[in-house]
């Protein structure tokens, strides 16, 4: 996959491209990423990127003209660019739009600063993606999210059965896991792990992920479509709670 991301500090991505499931992904040919300094582009001696917002306020804008010839520029390098903006105002992120975008050639990831970007360019980018119902500085973070969450979803980077068993791979929470030592000061694993009867295993992490999704996220539970064995799971784990029958 070709990703490009253009930023007006591309001095915050050095270290993250050389973080090991990024650097492995890279390594392998799996990932080829640039780093595409908006300011290059802002044209006169002072390569100003930023103006005054029309109507007033406070705070700068990001200027169209740049972020057009640099969004041009890595148009023409011939990748087929699905463009993101990555901004607080945008659909929020999962890890199903991480599938999806993990299936194309082509991502270029558009962080905005101060106020934002004038919003002329967002007629020329595919989406925009929030990562949260917060503020952050700037772009950098939201696309370093979008970068790992998605790469390490390329084919060949990770071991396919670790990025399936994940939170929300099956629309639930992950189960709780464990390593050694099995008895640590008294607090023990749950004895059933030790046992090495894989179907009494996967009952007792299928509870324990439906356990957890109702205790931290019930909203996924909402329009799940529930297995049978999963509906009973559930029935019991209710009338153990308090206040249940
Ligand atoms: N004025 C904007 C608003 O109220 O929606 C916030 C601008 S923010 C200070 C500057 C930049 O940070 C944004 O252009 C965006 O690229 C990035 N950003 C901040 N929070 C974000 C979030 N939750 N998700 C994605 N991008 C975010």
């Amino acid at each position: 996959m070709k990703i490009s991301v253009l930023t007006m500090f591309p001095e915050l991505f050095p270290d993250f491209l050389r973080e090991p499931v990024i650097a492995r992904a890279r390594g392998l040919g799996k990932a080829e990423i640039s780093i595409v300094d908006i300011k290059a582009f802002a044209g006169g001696s002072f390569r100003r990127i930023d103006d005054d917002t029309y109507g007033g306020g406070a705070g700068m804008v990001m200027r169209a003209l740049p972020i057009l010839r640099a969004l041009e520029s890595v148009k023409e390098m011939g990748a087929n660019c699905h463009t993101i903006y990555l901004t607080p105002s945008g659909v929020p992120y999962t890890q199903k739009k991480a599938r999806e975008l993990s299936s194309l050639p082509g991502l270029v990831l558009l962080c905005g600063h101060y106020e934002g970007i004038d919003a002329r360019v967002l007629s020329h980018v595919d989406e925009e993606i929030s990562i949260g119902d917060y503020v952050l500085t700037g772009g950098e973070l939201p696309a370093k999210v979008v970068l790992d969450s998605v790469i390490r979803l390329l084919p060949g980077v990770l071991r396919e059965e670790s990025t399936r068993e994940e939170s929300f791979e099956n629309g639930l929470l992950e189960y709780p896991q464990y390593t050694k030592p099995a008895d640590l000061n008294g607090d023990r694993i749950p004895e059933v792990l030790l046992s090495g009867d894989h179907e009494k295993i996967r009952l007792w992490r299928l509870r324990a992920s439906l356990k957890l999704t109702l205790r931290h996220r019930p909203d996924l539970l909402e329009n799940r479509v529930f297995t049978e064995e999963e509906r009973k799971l559930l029935r019991e784990i209710q009338e153990e709670m308090p206040g249940g029958d």
